[in-house]
């Protein structure tokens, strides 16, 4: 069964496979992303901003083919992009890559910190604590 959505892009309804535009809009992006791919080809350090004026197509247009991984710039700078961390300016993804290194450090510092938690004590009664359990255990043996 076909569900019915909404373009994102056009806000006209349409049958929906497996896009979130519809089938005209999808047929626009992809002109204006072999536009933009030949262009940048040519014109390695444009902006999203100049791009797109360049190209006489919205910006938004250019970003969401950036968001969808299909276009990406030299700088990061060009791209519009953000970190959604620390908010950077990125060349491509959702976040940059000092803060992608510190989830998966921070990850790591996490199950560090478990496997510490989780591991036995190591105190020096222990001994005692055998020898005085044996202790009990004995007198538990005798009184039977
Ligand atoms: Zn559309
Ligand atoms: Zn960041």
């Amino acid at each position: 069964m076909d569900d019915i959505k909404v373009c994102k892009r056009c806000r006209k309804l349409f049958q929906a496979y497996r896009n979130e535009n519809c089938p005209n809009c999808e047929e626009d992006l992809d002109r204006i992303f072999e536009r933009a791919r030949d262009y940048l080809y040519d014109h390695r350090h444009e902006n999203m901003i100049s791009l797109a004026k360049a190209l006489e197509e919205k910006e938004a247009d250019i970003l969401y083919l950036v968001r969808a991984g299909r276009l990406s710039f030299d700088s990061a700078e060009g791209s519009g992009l953000l970190c959604e961390q620390c908010g950077r300016p990125i060349a491509s993804g959702r976040v940059c890559d000092d803060c992608k290194n510190s989830v998966y450090k921070s990850l790591g510092e996490m199950a560090a910190r478990d496997s510490a938690k989780n591991a036995p004590p190591v105190r020096s009664d222990d001994k005692f604590r055998q020898k005085s359990s044996s202790y009990i255990d004995e007198i538990a043996r005798r009184d039977r």
